[in-house]
């Protein structure tokens, strides 16, 4: 029998769920198959956003697959446009109704835009929604050390995570180490470096992959789930979907995860949180 995925508990007594399934670039037209062959596979965490247009086709699968609610945790995110008060009641509303559903597991604020200054406000909306019970959980995303500061100085509500660009040659040491000593849980985008770093050719990680029988993805995926990491990594293959849920009946040794923890060298992939507004 294979092993049930790990669960973390967020700051607000909720639990997650380790290991899920991320939609970003999926197609809208081909979201719908693609989450249900997720389902299928065992996923029960989905990691969507507004912004990527596909909530409608995810709550398709959803509703299609019979799962019960309390099964699945589902999260979606605040588009930067839509950040400030009124304009974030309204866009949470609009991807409720796509998605089809009562609640949302998790709520994130998309990214930080500092040079709007709308994060705290915005935030303050997120709390509200979190009060109406229509968010379980309320986090942010792409989050620097000066946005997580102020928000930890200015408002009610420690965020539950912070997801952020996270793989094993890009850990952003100061983002998570501010996270955790604060109890917020950190999801990390891009986990496999999004096929683009060259992660899987990297020899640590083909060596520990041919130690365990695994693939180098799946030594990557396993490095994030030791090192407290929730994560949910995405393709669109069915194959690809098996093969990266299949990380739950082996174990990197401490030396292992160590000498993958050593390729950090800042090899971000994706944009800059100062410049993306
Ligand atoms: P990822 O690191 O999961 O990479 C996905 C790509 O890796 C796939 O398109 C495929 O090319 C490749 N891949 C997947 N499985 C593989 C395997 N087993 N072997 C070889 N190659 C494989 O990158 P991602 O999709 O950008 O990140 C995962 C999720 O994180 C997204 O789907 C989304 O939900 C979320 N995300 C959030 C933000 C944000 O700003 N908050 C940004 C990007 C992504």
């Amino acid at each position: 029998m294979t092993k049930p995925v790990p669960t973390l508990t967020l700051n607000d007594g909720h639990t997650i769920p380790q290991l899920g399934f991320g939609v970003f670039k999926v197609d809208p037209d081909e979201t719908t198959r693609i989450v249900r062959d997720a389902l299928d596979v065992g996923y029960r965490h989905i990691d969507t956003a507004a912004i990527y247009g596909n909530e409608a086709g995810v709550g398709t699968a959803l509703a299609e697959s019979g799962i019960a609610r309390d099964e699945l945790f589902i999260t979606t995110k605040l588009w930067n446009d839509r950040q400030g008060t009124e304009t974030a009641f309204a866009a949470f509303d609009e991807s409720l109704d796509k998605l089809g559903l009562d609640y949302v597991d998790l709520y994130l604020i998309h990214w930080p835009t500092p040079a709007k200054d709308t994060y705290v406000e915005s935030w303050k909306a997120l709390e509200k929604i979190r009060e109406s019970g229509r968010a379980r959980s309320i986090g942010v995303s792409n989050f620097l050390v000066p946005h997580l500061q102020r928000l930890l100085q200015e408002t009610d509500i420690v965020p539950a995570v912070n997801q952020i660009e996270l793989h094993p040659a890009h850990q952003q040491l100061d983002v998570t180490a501010l996270a955790r000593e604060n109890g917020v849980q950190i999801e990390a985008w891009g986990p496999l470096g999004q096929g683009k770093y060259p992660l899987f050719e990297t020899q640590v990680i083909v060596a520990a992959a041919e130690q365990h029988g695994k693939t180098p993805a799946q030594v990557v995926i396993r490095w994030h789930l030791q090192t407290g990491n929730i994560v949910f990594p995405k393709s669109n293959r069915r194959e690809r979907m098996i093969e990266n849920f299949d990380v739950l009946d082996f174990e990197l040794t401490p030396t292992e995860v160590t000498m993958i923890s050593a390729l950090e060298r800042a090899g971000r992939v994706g944009g800059h949180p100062n410049d993306i507004n």
